[in-house]
């Protein structure tokens, strides 16, 4: 019996049977109209893991008003409640952080290591967001002419809609819910359909931390645009921060126009990865094994393009091959295990193609390149070098464990090809050159530069892109803004 060919273990069982899966609707579980349900997947096994409710329109718009019935009164709630409230839930995540990681390796696939570390990550907003919630300030000032006051106030921008992608399951949620919480606005939330379970989880852990009925809605849906199309086009909504992939986004933008709706989008990325001649060439593997596998390559932030200075292309791809070739391949589940599935066929199928794209132009396959065999949707981790700049991989995400490199001498050339894309989310750079590292990361069209790093992440920092890449930044001081309104108030007769 291979790796991914395992039976269920009864903790396993355990663990899924007691997700809820149910939507979640003004503190209430309730079932989907017409007691609708579909199937969640084990990406691994191809396998049915439960079956969850499958909401549809008048589903959204329910949850839409138990938003907005909630959000006087959560405006209204101290600041530092709503804090506390995310205090509880981090910790609450914190000691049940074995089961949400299994629970997440489960529909999503990634190893359970890769889960652990997300949980982490996840849990970490709700720190971050409870320490800003009482942090929520404004302004006082002379008018210039010395006649009147100026007061300068931040309110709740209102009931929030929020769209999250399977990559990240639970952080891509915290990472929206943390602020909006400490903001003070109130919320319907969508997950991908193929990981609804890990949200779910979520929302039970966040009722038991005290959030009020109503404040967080969850619907669980397979029908994404029919169910939040009438969510986003009501006027009650006020907000919609959306994480997913830059065509998806581009749709939603054109929908919340009709209600002039604030909106954030955290959309797809491209990201060349850089290594200088001067680089610590085992440093630029270490951080490449990062940017490249993390999350099986699907990632926004993973590395798309390799560009190496021909210096030390020859020892970068070996060293990179061989680390590559090391990993274990299977289903996540097992603490072992470096590389879980892709997704689901689709996935698999576009990986496929990209490579056979690649190849058919001139790229050599250095290591895989052949999806894998059996049940579940794997693809081997893969190196191709001499990847033609034509190739589609250069100009369309991987979302897979493939790296594309090609090598290159000139700084100025290599900048203009790192910038010939239309997205700009992240961009790495290995150099041991202070200077160099300056300039490039200041040339680089990307919202984010991981400079002889690999990984940006983190919840106190300003995550986000520029170009097709998006709008608006999560975490870090500048998060809570997105869930924020200014009000000025024009004091007369001082
Ligand atoms: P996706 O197809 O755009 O889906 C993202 C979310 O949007 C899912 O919940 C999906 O629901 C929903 N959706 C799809 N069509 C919709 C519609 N017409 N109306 C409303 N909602 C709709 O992206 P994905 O494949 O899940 O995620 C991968 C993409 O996310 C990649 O492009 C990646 O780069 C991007 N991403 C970006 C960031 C970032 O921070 N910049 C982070 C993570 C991922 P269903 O599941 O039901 O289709």
């Amino acid at each position: 019996m291979s790796a991914h060919e395992q039976p269920s273990h009864p903790r396993e069982t355990t663990v899924v049977e007691a997700a809820p899966k149910q939507l979640f609707i003004g503190g209430k579980w309730c079932s989907a109209g017409q007691d609708r349900t579909y199937d969640v997947e084990d990406p691994a096994t191809g396998r049915t893991l439960c079956t969850v409710a499958d909401a549809d329109a008048d589903d959204g718009l329910a949850a839409l008003a138990a938003a907005d019935q909630a959000q006087h009164d959560w405006a209204q709630h101290p600041p530092r409640q709503r804090g506390e409230i995310l205090r509880r839930a981090f910790e609450l995540i914190t000691a049940r952080h074995e089961d949400l990681s299994l629970l997440m390796t489960l529909e999503m696939g990634k190893p359970l290591a890769e889960s652990r570390a997300e949980i982490t990550y996840a849990a970490e907003f709700f720190r971050w967001f409870a320490e800003e919630a009482v942090r929520i300030d404004g302004d006082y000032a002379v008018a210039p002419n010395g006649k009147g006051r100026f007061l300068v106030m931040r309110q709740p921008v209102g009931p929030a809609v929020m769209i999250t992608p399977w990559n990240f399951p639970m952080a891509m949620g915290t990472r929206k819910i943390g602020p909006a919480i400490a903001a003070g606005c109130t919320m319907v939330l969508k997950p991908a359909h193929q990981t609804p379970l890990t949200m779910l989880a979520l929302a039970a852990i966040l009722s038991e931390a005290g959030l009020p009925d109503g404040v967080l809605n969850i619907i669980t849906s397979q029908s994404a645009g029919r169910v939040m199309e009438p969510v986003i086009r009501d006027p009650r909504a006020r907000k919609l921060t959306f994480t997913g992939s830059t065509a998806v986004g581009r749709r939603l933008i054109e929908q919340s126009a009709e209600q002039v709706l604030k909106t954030s989008m955290e959309l797809g990325g491209n990201a060349p990865f850089l290594v200088f001649a001067d680089a610590d060439v085992d440093a630029a593997v270490d951080g490449a094994m990062l940017a490249k596998m993390r999350n099986i390559g699907e990632a926004c932030t993973a590395a798309n393009r390799f560009y190496v200075h021909a210096d030390v292309a020859e020892e970068f791809s070996r060293k990179l091959t061989d680390r590559m070739r090391s990993l274990r391949i299977g289903r996540g589940v097992s603490d072992d295990i470096e590389v879980g599935p892709l997704i689901d066929a689709d996935q698999c199928d576009k990986v496929t193609e990209l490579v056979t794209d690649a190849v058919e132009r001139g790229a050599e396959v250095v290591l895989g390149g052949r999806r894998g065999e059996g049940q579940g949707h794997f693809y081997p981790p893969t190196v191709l070098t001499g990847v033609p700049a034509d190739a589609r991989l250069t100009r369309e995400e991987i979302f897979g464990p493939v790296a594309a490199i090609t090598t290159f001498t000139d700084e100025q050339a290599v900048l203009d090809e790192a910038n010939n894309t239309e997205y700009g989310l992240v961009s790495y750079v290995y150099t041991q050159d202070l200077h160099r590292g300056i300039r490039v990361s200041e040339a680089l069209e990307t919202g984010m530069v991981g400079l002889n790093q690999g990984v940006v992440s983190n919840p106190a920092a300003p995550f986000g892109g520029v170009k097709h890449s998006g709008l608006g930044r999560e975490g870090g001081k500048v998060g809570i803004e997105e869930f924020l309104e200014t009000k000025y108030v024009a004091v007369g007769g001082v």
